[in-house]
């Protein structure tokens, strides 16, 4: 499938989505973004922003456009801060199953928390192990 150049997976709903083929609650759009309301919010003001062209996660995404989608991403965080008088803001973007990935298209939440919400983005801390660190460090 192919529309304005384009390339779109055929059976992905948020390439329909971002491309304008299924209907959305679009708060935003511009050439290449379109930032959505989720149908499944963790709270009010819950959005995801949807690059047009087909990436299926951060691995897959274009360095421009993981550029543009952090940008993109602190200019709609702040409207809804500020226009929702939320207490602040988390983003979230899964890769993977083991992740929380369920929809295999790239997208970044962004989710207005509240002080008294009872939304839940939160692990239990571990210990950083002299064995895991040295693992780790020596990636890079
Ligand atoms: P993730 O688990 O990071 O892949 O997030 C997928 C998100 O997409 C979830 O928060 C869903 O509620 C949301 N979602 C799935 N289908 C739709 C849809 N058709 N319109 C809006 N949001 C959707
Ligand atoms: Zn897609």
């Amino acid at each position: 499938m192919e529309r304005k150049g384009l390339i779109l997976e055929t059976n992905c709903i948020f390439c329909k989505i971002a491309n304008g083929e299924i209907p959305s609650a679009t708060i935003y759009e511009d050439e290449e973004f379109r930032a959505i309301l989720d149908l499944g919010p963790a709270s009010k003001g819950h959005a995801l922003i949807l690059p047009k062209k087909h990436a299926a996660n951060l691995f897959e995404l274009p360095d421009e456009t993981a550029g543009k989608a952090m940008i993109l991403a602190k200019r709609l965080a702040k409207t809804l801060k500020e226009g929702l008088h939320a207490d602040g803001l988390n983003v979230v973007q899964n890769n993977g199953e083991a992740a929380g990935q369920t929809v295999y298209h790239f997208h970044m939440h962004l989710i207005p928390r509240y002080a008294d919400d009872t939304v839940n983005v939160t692990w239990t801390p571990g210990t950083l192990t002299e064995s895991d660190k040295a693992e780790v460090t020596e990636l890079f």
